[in-house]
């Protein structure tokens, strides 16, 4: 597994790559815009081919963007839903220009529609998103943390929708921190093999490209969004150390998220301690 972090792209997005290495990074993830809103930077010809060439000069296996934090798939404003469908677009098409391997979102909440009513759109969402997309850049589902009526929070909810929108292609992006909050068992070597057998099961592992490693400040199955260092939340260092070792995730990447807070903790060095 190589392992790496979310990084900033303040100055310039083609510094990402030296930046990530610099912390340790294997491979990394980025937002290629503001998360909070407005227009995206424009990337020009020189900034592509400095972004493409700084990933191979610093030795980075695997780049990501997560998409900004106001996606609302199920929103009943056609504003935020259209918003929503058209950023998420151009994230890919931005990252298929880029080189980047995969794009992961957040669907929403389902809180103005209802469930059934918000599935719906949501499905409908991921169908024109990827309705004629012929980019390299895969797009892949975040698992949520479920807090009030979040769309994504289980596995059997992630493959119903994928399989309403009619895109097989869709992959998931599976978070640590969001899982076990959404009560999956993440502590031991036997929860974190039962938490993986039931993710074959439901949306088969083949669909699992990418970790998001955070451990939890928030307890077990307590539907709370709470990042922590590696090895100082519920989860702790024994489940990350299990993640690390599971065979059947041995070929998948490891982003960090965990929070930039000033404890002095290199969740990087954490993780490759747990790896060796
Ligand atoms: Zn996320
Ligand atoms: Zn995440």
């Amino acid at each position: 597994m190589k392992i790496g972090a979310h990084i900033s792209i303040a100055g310039k997005i083609s510094e990402a790559p030296k930046r990530a290495a610099k912390a340790g990074c294997e491979c990394f993830q980025i937002f290629s815009r503001s998360p909070r809103g407005g227009p995206a930077p424009a990337l020009t010809a020189p900034v592509i081919k400095e972004f493409r060439s700084n990933i191979e000069r610093y030795h980075q296996n695997g780049s990501y963007i997560h998409t900004p934090y106001y996606i609302n798939l199920a929103s009943s404003n056609n504003r935020i839903r259209f918003g929503s469908i058209k950023v998420i677009r151009e994230e890919l098409e931005r990252g298929s220009l880029l080189g980047i391997d995969a794009v992961m979102t957040h669907l929403g909440s389902a809180k103005d529609l209802g469930e059934a009513k918000a599935q719906e759109q949501v499905a409908d969402g991921l169908k024109r998103i990827l309705d004629g997309y012929q980019g390299s850049t895969e797009f892949l589902i975040e698992m949520s943390a479920g807090s009030g009526l979040i769309i994504g929070d289980t596995f059997e909810e992630i493959a119903k929708l994928i399989k309403l929108s009619g895109h097989n292609e869709i992959g998931v992006c599976f978070d640590t921190a969001h899982a076990f909050a959404s009560g999956y068992d993440l502590r031991t070597k036997m929860a974190v093999k039962k938490t993986f057998d039931e993710f074959d099961k439901t949306l088969g592992l083949k669909r699992l490209k990418l970790i998001h490693a955070n451990d939890s400040k928030a307890e077990f199955d307590s539907h709370l969004d709470r990042h922590d260092h590696i090895g100082l939340g519920k989860i702790g260092q024994e489940g990350f150390k299990a993640i690390l070792h599971e065979p059947r995730l041995k070929h998948l990447n490891l982003i960090l998220e965990t929070p930039a807070d000033g404890q002095r903790v290199n969740d990087v060095e954490v993780l490759k301690g747990l790896r060796a």
